[in-house]
């Protein structure tokens, strides 16, 4: 079951993955019942609400409040055949994209959900390259088959020429829309048929001796057999055959047809990601990577809640273990303050509920409750000063200036920030001279919702005004020439919560400009977060 014999047992039964999709392409539906077969929630409905709360803005903020829901769904795990599957939740709304990004450093894997009838939309394409930036595996599910959808080949030629990957068909539809009857499984010649009396059943698997075997015609109208005879006979030809290690590379998607509201496809889409998803994989860090198998445990942040309970303000960091195995109460060095941490209330996510959890292994997910001790990107250890790394910051694209409603509150105010700072939900500068703070985002929703939890979690009321900056860079370089650039340009310059340089301007220009006229101080779009 493993191309990595030599991993643990524990460790090498693991896949932990994201789901990246266009909203609306059937995401939650997918989770729901992936939970649903891996016997964590009893019937569908479920986690609904999470998926309806995102629609509108106003839901939105109701779903904030009511964080129990949405941080237990951050991490999920669950058990499939002998599987430990996490699924690590991408935000959904396109304005939190940095979010994602980091929570795609967490997985191993993702699965593509796309809609049959409308392809490769933007927000999976845009997912999709920050997929690629890393070679992450990518297997992919065509979803909403019982609709009218687009012909197979097309689905698939356009995959292959819009994300630029090489698409290998891992089932086959039968007949679309109404006439949707199930699939052939091209990997195990299975013929796989959807209940349509059940939505939350899955009929059992007929085998096969091939496209051949005449009890075919038993489930199949003569039409639709003809048409799928010919279609396979073509996709074996033209398309590529799966390659595991291209899978794996990230140079080949399989793809599965289905419908996951009639929770069909998804059992064969699981035991995909189990057959063919990568175990938990060598995470880079420096001033050594750190494999899997190691027997100490290192983890690193790479999501931060804060205020999950509003009576506490307490945060949860979300630590994907890199190696090891984890018992509860251990003790871990911060590596960032060289601190120990005894690790005592460790939560895991079982789908609905939060645990306690008493172990965990490589792969996983924990949330380690604290007071602010530990911020994204951080790595805990079991001694050794090792530093995850790959877990970028971006530059903010949109840029305002806060000031609290009542003049008095402003210590208060930056408080509030520097924990929104943090939790990677905003960027919070400090400018050089004048007062006041600039914030910045990568989508103008995340204003609204800043202004409306520092009122909500603070009692804060803030006001943003639009700054006179649009743009953001971090300043690195030699330490003289870096020096004689901030005295040149105080007006430009800040701190943000790091303390770390930043070179504010609202002319592209000037960035240019820089870059010739100081040759050795270099502007940054990204910077490491450790
Ligand atoms: P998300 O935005 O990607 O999380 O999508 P949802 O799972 O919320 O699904 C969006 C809509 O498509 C909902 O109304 C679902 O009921 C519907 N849907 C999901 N899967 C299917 C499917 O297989 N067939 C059909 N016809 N509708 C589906």
């Amino acid at each position: 079951m493993t191309n990595r014999p030599d991993l643990p047992p524990e460790i090498a039964r693991r896949r932990t993955f994201a789901i990246i999709s266009h909203p609306d392409a059937g995401k939650t539906t997918l989770t729901e019942k992936f939970l649903l077969f891996g016997g964590a929630i009893q019937m569908a409905g479920q986690v609904r609400a999470k998926g309806e709360a995102r629609r509108t803005r106003s839901d939105f903020m109701q779903m904030e409040k009511d964080r129990g829901i949405s941080v237990s769904a951050s991490a999920m795990s669950f058990d499939f055949k002998n599987f430990r599957f996490n699924l690590v939740d991408t935000p959904g709304h396109s304005d939190f994209s940095e979010d994602t990004y980091r929570t795609l450093t967490a997985v191993d894997a993702a699965v593509m959900v796309i809609d049959g009838a409308k392809g490769v939309e933007s927000q999976t394409r845009k997912l999709f390259e920050v997929c690629r930036l890393r070679d992450l595996p990518i297997l992919t599910f065509c979803n909403k088959m019982d609709r009218e959808s687009r012909d197979t080949f097309e689905i698939i030629d356009e995959i292959q020429e819009n994300l630029a990957i090489d698409v290998t068909p891992a089932s086959w539809p039968i007949g679309v829309g109404r006439d949707f009857i199930g699939c052939y499984d091209l990997l195990h010649d299975r013929l796989e048929l959807i209940d349509k009396a059940d939505r939350n059943k899955v009929a059992d698997s007929i085998r096969l001796d091939g496209l051949d075997d005449p009890r075919m015609a038993d489930h199949i109208p003569a039409d639709l057999l003809e048409k799928l005879r010919e279609e396979v006979e073509m996709a074996r030809e033209l398309l590529p055959a799966l390659n595991p290690q291209s899978v794996l590379e990230g140079h080949m998607t399989p793809i599965w047809f289905g419908s996951a509201i009639n929770s069909f496809g998804v059992r064969e889409l699981m035991e995909g990601i189990g057959e063919y998803g990568p175990e938990p994989q060598v995470q880079k860090a420096s001033p050594r990577d750190i494999a899997p198998e190691e027997p100490k445990v290192a983890g690193f942040v790479f999501k931060v809640q804060a205020n999950m309970d509003p009576k506490h303000r307490d945060r949860v960091a979300f630590v994907r273990l890199a190696s090891g195995h984890f018992e509860r109460g251990m003790k871990l060095t911060h590596v960032r303050s060289k601190k120990v941490m005894a690790i005592s209330s460790p939560v895991l996510f079982l789908a609905a509920d939060r645990e306690l959890a008493e172990e965990a292994w490589a792969g996983d997910i924990i949330g380690i409750p604290n007071h602010g001790q530990l911020r994204i990107g951080d790595t805990l250890t079991e001694g050794e000063a090792i530093r995850a790394t790959g877990i970028p910051s971006f530059a903010p694209e949109l840029l305002q200036q806060v000031r609290a409603g009542d003049p008095m509150k402003a210590k208060h105010l930056e408080k509030a920030l520097m924990q929104f700072a943090e939790e990677g939900a905003a960027k919070v500068f400090k400018p050089m001279i004048g007062s006041g703070f600039i914030v910045g985002v990568v989508g103008a929703l995340q204003f609204e919702v800043l202004a409306s939890r520092i009122e909500m979690e603070y009692g804060l009321p803030v006001n943003f005004s639009p700054s006179q900056f649009t743009s953001a860079r971090w300043v690195a370089g030699d330490k003289a020439a870096v020096e004689k650039f901030v005295n040149v340009n105080k007006q430009h310059i800040a701190t943000d919560n790091d303390d770390d340089l930043v070179y504010l301007t609202r002319l592209q220009w000037d960035i240019d400009r820089i870059g010739r006229d100081y040759p050795d101080v270099k502007l940054t779009a990204t910077k490491e977060m450790m």
